[in-house]
């Protein structure tokens, strides 16, 4: 698989703004830069996007807003937070993308991930736009408390920018149906408005969707089973890896064991855990959701397993890897482990979780590579399912949901393969989920003017 790195001229340039424009932004620029340098031939091919400045136009978010979170801990102590929402791009639709509440949290990487969220919304097919938040919060060690005060707090500010059908905020890291539930309350006392189609996530009790805690996940697998139909091969019997241990990991694990796969280790915070037989899916499950702990404690707990204290889940040998955790988890060093014990595939769970240097030695071996932009698109597909369940005031049975998720994935699946053989090399995927993304995006912005 080559990747060609053709640097059209205009790109070259609009990289260079982007650079100076955003320097104290590394994660935002890394972001961007795999985007167009993948552009290439579509730009050549089209000079339209040249001429109505789209690329530049493209990285500039239409609206960014930083605001103070102030909140009471259970002490008494008054805490100050920064609160974020980047409104990256409503060409297709209103702003759609989800808040992560998470220490490392600040201004570049909100952008990163609005950024990215524009071409993944767009590949679902769906009408929604780019958009992502959250604030420098740490859900880790907080009480209910005050995490029900934090997020009351986080929408005194926010409710006033967002609405069905201006801005859908959703969850993403740290933020679940609980915060989505604080969320949705505060919102409802502001506005004395029942407008369930403004968060997505929601409970499925009071307007959520069946299957959206389990779209991400599943449509990770959906979209690694696709590309690896189309090379003849299968999920059964493979030993898979999957790091993180949320949301993402934890629906990626099970979908993998539904489909036949042996899922052999994940990892989070605290270090890695291996269970060569399988990683007992519900006991894991139990440790994350009901109980809020971490994998040292499900290793704890689970007799015929080994517990790697801060390993890296890297280092287990498998077929396939899916990295679920968090941005640029997986670097060169951890790549090139994974392909000399015999790695062949990774799709991507997290948004961006391998450094563009963990990319190119994955390219270099020849290991498929499912882009996150398409591969996580799963979970803002079935938000989107959930607005118009919502805008419906309908409820479709999970099965309903999970079909229409697996027609999508198969979708996106399709336009990347399109896309990568017209304008890259037939498999790269990564070229085909950016240009899949950046057409229809590119279409609309040419139709709407300036
Ligand atoms: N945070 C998720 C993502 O990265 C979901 C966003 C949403 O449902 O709006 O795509």
């Amino acid at each position: 698989m080559t990747q060609h790195k053709t640097r059209h001229h205009y790109i070259r340039d609009v990289l260079k703004i982007v650079k100076q424009r955003n320097h104290s932004e590394p994660v935002f620029i890394q972001a961007v830069n795999e985007v167009l340098e993948t552009l290439g031939n579509v730009v050549e091919e089209h000079p339209e996007i040249e001429e109505q400045n789209l690329l530049e136009r493209l990285c500039e978010p239409e609206r960014q807003l930083i605001f103070r979170v102030a909140w009471k801990d259970d002490s008494g102590h008054v805490r100050v937070n920064r609160g974020f929402r980047t409104e990256f791009s409503s060409v297709l639709g209103p702003y759609k993308g989800g808040l992560r509440f998470h220490p490392n949290v600040n201004m570049g990487v909100i952008k990163f991930l609005g950024f990215e969220q524009i071409f993944k919304n767009s590949l679902t097919g769906l009408s929604i736009g780019g958009a992502k938040g959250g604030a420098d919060f740490d859900p880790e060690g907080k009480s209910e408390d005050e995490v029900m005060r934090f997020c009351q707090a986080f929408m005194n500010e926010l409710f006033r920018h967002i609405g069905p059908k201006k801005d859908v905020p959703a969850g993403d890291m740290g933020v679940g149906a609980r915060e989505i539930g604080y969320l949705f309350g505060q919102y409802k006392k502001l506005t004395n408005q029942y407008e369930m189609g403004v968060l997505t996530g929601k409970g499925v009790g009071w307007g959520g969707s069946l299957a959206r805690k389990e779209a991400t996940g599943y449509g990770v697998v959906y979209y690694a089973n696709e590309m690896l139909k189309a090379r003849g091969e299968s999920l059964k019997g493979k030993r898979c890896i999957v790091s993180g241990a949320g949301n993402v990991a934890l629906y990626t694990i099970q979908k993998l064991q539904q489909l036949g796969a042996n899922v052999v280790a994940c990892s989070d915070i605290t270090g890695t855990v291996v269970q060569k037989n399988g990683i007992d899916w519900e006991k894991l499950r139990m440790v994350s959701e009901d109980e809020r702990k971490h994998v040292n404690y499900f290793a704890e707990i689970t007799p015929d397993s080994e517990f790697c204290l801060g390993g890296k889940v890297w280092e287990v040998p498998c077929d396939y890897a899916f990295p679920c955790a968090t941005q640029n988890e997986l670097d060169d060093t951890d790549a090139a482990d994974l392909v000399a014990n015999g790695c062949k595939m990774v799709c991507e769970g997290a948004n961006m979780p391998c450094t563009s240097e963990a990319l190119d030695v994955f390219r270099e071996a020849d290991v498929l590579i499912g882009p996150a932009k398409a591969a996580n698109a799963g979970g803002v597909a079935v938000s989107a399912l959930e607005m118009q369940q919502n805008a419906g005031l309908e409820r479709w049975s999970f099965e309903e949901v999970d079909d229409q998720l697996q027609t999508i994935m198969k979708s996106i699946f399709e336009t990347c393969v399109h896309c990568a053989n017209k304008y890259s090399t037939k498999e790269d995927y990564i070229a085909g989920a950016n240009i899949g993304g950046f057409l229809r995006v590119a279409q609309a912005m040419l139709s709407f003017g300036i």
